[in-house]
């Protein structure tokens, strides 16, 4: 596979590859789709595989060397043809009028853009985050304007990537605008972002689009596994809660999934109990929702979905291969011995449902009790 360093993506794989192969390539690309699925690892691949000295030709595929002087520049972000550019925060006096934008910035501030590049370095599908910086302002898009103008100082394509570009404000998006509108021979842009709909069509309408895919859950297992070394039952079972996001997996590494789980099954214990339910489950919700953490709650949802899926599996074939909570076989077994004649798939969908719903803005305390509820008639009155 091409490009081992993006995961998935072999579609947009192809189309760059062609771009390369036929040497047509565009001015200006945006890459979209979902967060973390790969767009900025995309496209600094494809600008270090066409500033590589020595590029390796395979089967009629194009590759970076990745040993090269040049390769070794992109992969720390420190390639003079290749700049990055995200949102900073608002700098002292900026007024814009002269300078560059980070030279305005706190030798805090740098500090930890620097700690942010190399995370990015380390991992292309890492996500920059420096406190206070949520837009993209127009010194930015002023210094992309300098760098072009300034002439090459290596052999190479230049690319400009601007990562999560609908962070440029009104009038950074005016100003890039311009520069959109007088194309380099030798210079491509680059927009990724996650919210196409929020870049103005006039900047949208001077790019080649490619849509990027959301990634399938056993390229993320395979990914981590291969790069972090994640066990394969958990590697699954994160897979299965990532929605296709490999940030997104990354950052569920970092939960703790037991505690997550175990909150799950008291719930369902008080769902299923047989006397009293009633105090228990609404002491459970109160629990589970009090730092109204919605991001949680969907895990937590998507997790008994998991559970209940896996219980609806073993309830038709008996067959544990087909498990995603290997860890808990055990447990799966005697729920289903008990609840076999229930129907686990209807209950499947209700809980598909109240995820859809908890991702809008319903009060999640009321979204749990009604879903609880609808468990305990499918579950414990059909028994
Ligand atoms: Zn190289």
């Amino acid at each position: 596979m091409p490009w081992s360093s993006v995961i998935g993506q072999y579609r947009v794989k192809n189309i760059l590859q062609r771009a390369i192969a036929e040497g047509r390539i565009a001015h200006a690309y945006c890459f979209w789709g979902p967060e973390g699925i790969g767009k900025d690892a995309l496209a600094l691949e494809f600008a270090k595989t066409l500033n590589c000295d020595t590029p390796v030709h395979r089967d009629g595929i194009i590759e970076a060397c990745d040993t090269c002087k040049s390769c070794n520049q992109a992969s720390v972000l420190q390639h003079p043809n290749i700049q990055l550019v995200f949102s900073l925060p608002a700098a002292k006096s900026d007024d814009g009028k002269s300078g560059s934008s980070i030279l305005k910035l706190t030798d805090d501030q740098i500090r930890i853009i620097q700690d942010q590049l190399k995370a990015k370095a380390e991992n292309p599908y890492y996500n920059i985050s420096i406190p206070n910086a949520t837009q993209i302002r127009i010194a930015a898009v002023r210094d992309v304007k300098k760098n072009i103008s300034m002439s090459a100082t290596q052999r190479g394509r230049r690319f400009v990537i601007i990562s999560e570009a609908d962070a440029m404000n009104p009038e950074a998006a005016n100003a890039f605008l311009k520069t959109l509108e007088e194309p380099n021979a030798n210079i491509t842009i680059i927009l990724t972002t996650s919210r196409r709909d929020q870049l103005i069509s006039t900047i949208l309408s001077r790019c080649q689009q490619i849509r990027c895919d959301t990634l399938p859950d056993q390229d993320i297992a395979d990914a981590l596994a291969a790069r972090l070394g994640v066990a394969t039952e958990e590697a699954t079972l994160i897979a299965r809660l990532a929605d296709g996001s490999y940030s997104k997996a990354c950052e569920l590494l970092n939960d703790d999934l037991t505690e997550l789980r175990a909150e799950i099954v008291s719930l369902l214990r008080a769902i299923l109990k047989q006397r009293n339910y009633i105090l228990q489950l609404s002491h459970q919700i109160e629990l589970m929702t009090g730092d109204k953490n919605r991001n949680r709650i969907e895990k937590m949802l998507i997790l008994l979905l998991l559970w209940l899926r896996d219980a609806y599996a073993l309830s038709v074939s008996q067959n544990i291969d087909v498990i995603i909570n290997i860890d808990q076989v055990t447990d799966l077994q005697n729920f289903v011995k008990n609840f076999a004649h229930t129907p686990l798939d209807r209950a499947a969908t209700a809980i598909e449902r109240s995820i859809e719903l908890v991702r809008r803005n319903v009060d999640i305390g009321l979204l749990l009790t009604t879903l609880a509820l609808d468990l305990r008639s499918l579950l414990v009155q059909r028994r």
